[in-house]
């Protein structure tokens, strides 16, 4: 273990994952808190990381409030009817009435944002939705947080919270490794944001073998926003609402640009078209939910999978005709280029030509995350102003997690869906004007962190790669060994698990109480072979904790699946045992909690109030 160097860095406020939402946080951080030493962990390097490293082509949350376009109450209205009602609208609304700002400051931190011709306003591609030029979007928000922060560290990887020893449920920090020297990291800090993102290759994915890797979602997203508060004991919110996408076959090309700008459509194998085909049986499932406008996402997933299980497939977007259009064609080329290259490769080399051609469309494996048409994650306080006198949410400091200290923005907040990366950043915002306030109000005074509890952690870090050095000798080649597991073999276990019994891919997204259960027990399982994980070398201990976290946050989806006995969001998954949407009962958000020192998970239903068309509207009337 000596061999390992431990770098300790006492800060006020740590933040945990360098995405949109971490250079969000970190900007606002210094902008609050002036003296303030506040400190950036990153897995990867903060110029590209995150979901958003590649670019983006549009910015998906625009109010447009000063050319009165949309106001904040109309996309928490927007959210909740995409989420079939689930979502927390005092921080949907919090969002929405910030984000405007951000994105202003964008654009004057240097992104390009496509103007009218005519109008001189930002160029929208759908309601919600502004074009850009995109491909340095995360280098830029990137150099904010870089200016901001007195370090960023780059290529460490957090895998614990670390806890004040004098009150146990207060955050006293985290800790972590550098990937590339292995050294190992402890930061002590008054307050955390975790924004480490969402998660991938929770379920088996579609793309296996030579294809692995190939994701709709960061394949480096690997939960971490989520297991590290689980894994302390906070409460997380809605886990179950993991999300599917329609996406161009293989690549996982976005199609966002295609139905917005270019105005193309779907159809099945015959020419067509198929979703009203499923509109009563639909309605039978989850009634008048089928007739709001726009159609849930998750509503036109399952016209898609029905029409797939059916025998009509393949499914294709019908690109032949916007694409005799050079300005379209150029866009639709376009698209993939600023932020998903891989599409326009994977047609160039299976000979699809759009203009000639209709590419197939696919549903893809489940994804967790909390920023998109989902929203996953810690159940967080509101904002005081919207909140405020309501118990179940709001105590005390905005977006903090029931953990004193710990605060959640982007992927990691729960209940707040169509974020996107301008809601990301700003929820991290948000949070770090939050916690300066926090620590301000001397709330995190005499946190004890002991070098006992760090250097506890540090052994536990490295012990995948003393089970590694030490099992090796017993086998003579190749990988199989009888005392330990690599990452890899416990990931593709993770998966078979996740997508046999918890609704993925191989059972046309289905599952019931029985395969929940059976699931739960095998992730029990599973858990116990991975304290016996081994790495040989330090890449190799990052996927041994990105698989650690994987695994916690699959069993709390599980639970949450299990506990939700309803068909709230079909196209995402479906409870066969309860194949119905179920307002009566279930018109509320889930909530769980593991107990971290029994590792046994308790759940409850949390009120699901609707503000918008109660509180907030009739504030402003009066
Ligand atoms: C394919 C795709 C297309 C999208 N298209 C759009 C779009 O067109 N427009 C739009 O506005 N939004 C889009 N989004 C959504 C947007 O990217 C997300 O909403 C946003 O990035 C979420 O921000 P975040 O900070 O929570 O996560 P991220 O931006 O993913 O950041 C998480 C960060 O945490 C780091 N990290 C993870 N684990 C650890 C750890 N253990 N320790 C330290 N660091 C860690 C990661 O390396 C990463 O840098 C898209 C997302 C995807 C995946």
């Amino acid at each position: 273990m000596a061999k390992h160097k431990t770098h300790y860095e006492d800060c006020d406020i740590l933040i945990v994952g360098g995405g949109m939402a971490g250079t969000g946080a970190t900007f606002e951080s210094r902008y609050w808190g002036r003296d303030m030493k506040i400190i950036c962990a990153e897995k990867a390097n903060i110029d590209r990381s995150g979901a958003v490293a590649q670019g983006l082509y549009a910015i998906n949350c625009y109010m447009g409030m000063q050319w009165d376009e949309n106001q904040p109450e109309d996309h928490v209205r927007y959210a909740r009817n995409d989420l079939m009602g689930m979502v927390r609208e005092d921080l949907a609304y919090d969002m929405a009435r910030h984000v405007d700002s951000c994105v202003h400051m964008f654009e004057e931190w240097g992104l390009p944002l496509m103007r009218n011709e005519k109008t001189g306003q930002y160029q929208r591609e759908g309601k919600w939705q502004i074009m850009i030029h995109g491909e340095s979007y995360k280098p830029i928000v990137a150099e904010a947080a870089k200016k901001s922060a007195d370090k960023i560290y780059n290529r460490v990887m957090i895998t614990h919270l670390l806890m004040d020893e004098t009150n146990e449920n207060r955050v006293g920090g985290a800790t972590g490794f550098n990937m590339r020297t292995g050294d190992h990291y402890v930061f002590r800090a008054k307050a955390v944001i975790c924004a480490a993102g969402g998660a991938s290759h929770i379920f088996k994915p579609r793309s296996v073998g030579e294809g692995m890797g190939r994701t709709w979602y960061a394949p480096w997203s690997n939960g971490s926003a989520y297991a590290l508060p689980i894994a302390v004991g906070a409460k997380m919110t809605q886990m179950e609402n993991r999300i599917v996408l329609t996406r161009f076959k293989d690549g996982y090309g976005p199609v966002g640009a295609y139905f917005l700008h270019l105005k193309t459509y779907t159809q099945n194998a015959n020419g067509d078209n198929y979703e009203k085909t499923w509109y009563d049986q639909t309605k039978e499932m989850v009634g008048e939910y089928i007739d709001h406008i726009p159609t849930p996402t998750c509503l036109r997933n399952h016209a898609f999978i029905e029409e797939t299980k059916a025998g009509r497939g393949p499914i294709y977007m019908v690109t032949t005709e916007a694409f005799q259009d050079p300005h379209l064609e150029t866009i639709g080329w376009e698209n993939f280029l600023g932020m998903t290259v891989g599409q326009a490769v994977v047609w160039a080399s299976q000979d699809i030509d759009p203009k000639y051609q209709n590419p197939e469309l696919t549903t893809s494996e489940p994804y967790v995350m909390g920023s998109h048409a989902t929203c996953s994650g810690a159940w967080v306080s509101g904002p005081e102003d919207v909140s405020g006198g309501i118990p179940e949410y709001f105590w005390g400091y905005n977006r903090m997690m029931t953990i004193d200290g710990l605060f959640a923005a982007g992927d990691a907040a729960g209940g707040t869906a169509h974020a996107f990366s301008s809601g990301s950043f700003t929820e991290g915002r948000l949070c770090a004007k939050a916690a300066v306030q926090y620590i301000n109000d001397g709330k995190a005074d005499g946190i004890s962190v002991t070098e006992n509890q760090c250097e506890k952690f540090k052994e536990i870090i490295y012990k995948p790669l003393d089970n590694y050095t030490i099992g090796r000798n017993e086998i003579t080649a190749g990988t199989v060994s009888p005392s330990y597991i690599l990452p890899i073999q416990g990931l593709q276990r993770l998966q078979k698990i996740m997508d046999e019994y918890v609704g993925g891919i191989g059972t046309n997204y289905m599952t019931n109480g029985h395969g929940l259960k059976r699931g739960l027990e095998l992730l029990e399982i599973l858990q116990e072979d991975l304290e016996n994980i081994g790495a040989e070398d330090y890449h190799q201990l990052m996927r041994a904790w990105e698989l650690r976290h994987r695994a916690l946050v699959s069993q709390c989806v599980t639970e949450h699946t299990l506990f939700r006995e309803e068909t709230r969001w079909p196209g995402y998954y479906y409870r066969g045992d309860h194949m119905k949407l179920d307002d009566e009962n279930w018109h509320c958000l889930t909530l769980s909690r593991r107990d971290p020192k029994t590792g046994k998970f308790t759940m409850e239903k949390a009120p699901l109030y609707h503000l918008i068309d109660e509180k907030i509207d009739d504030k402003q009337k009066a």
